[in-house]
């Protein structure tokens, strides 16, 4: 799945394209690998609500600051969003049942940008069980 970021953090809600995936895949009972290719980006499940969305960027703001003197920065001056990338993780596992993902209610899939804007790529795997 190809996406395109706007901005240098952010939010994208990917569920729907991910349930278009399952569906078109057939496969009715499973597992579900949604991950990201990237080091600057990560994979996460929570609530589609903009407060929460905008919370969740100030949060990682607050635990790694975007301007601090990192090493990673005397060679690529992105050392905070490699940081950010690994406290959220590149993946996430979902089941399938009865041909749907098993999400709860307020559960949203989200690809996050750490970098961008930029071209992304995420894989979504369908193993059947
Ligand atoms: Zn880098």
């Amino acid at each position: 799945m190809d996406i395109q970021t706007t901005t240098r953090t952010e939010l994208v809600d990917i569920t729907d394209r991910v349930r278009t995936i399952v569906k078109e895949s057939g496969v009715e009972d499973g597992i579900c690998v949604i991950s990201t290719r990237h080091t600057t980006s990560g994979i996460i499940i929570n609530e589609n609500e903009r407060g929460l969305r905008s919370d969740i960027l100030e949060m990682l703001e607050t635990l790694v600051p975007e301007n601090k003197n990192y090493a990673h920065n005397q060679i690529d001056n992105n050392a905070d969003a490699h940081l950010r990338a690994a406290l959220l993780g590149n993946s996430a596992v979902l089941p399938l049942e009865d041909g749907h993902l098993v999400l709860g209610t307020w559960q949203s899939i989200f690809f996050v940008e750490l970098d961008g804007p930029r071209n992304r790529n995420v894989n979504v795997k369908i193993i059947k069980s």
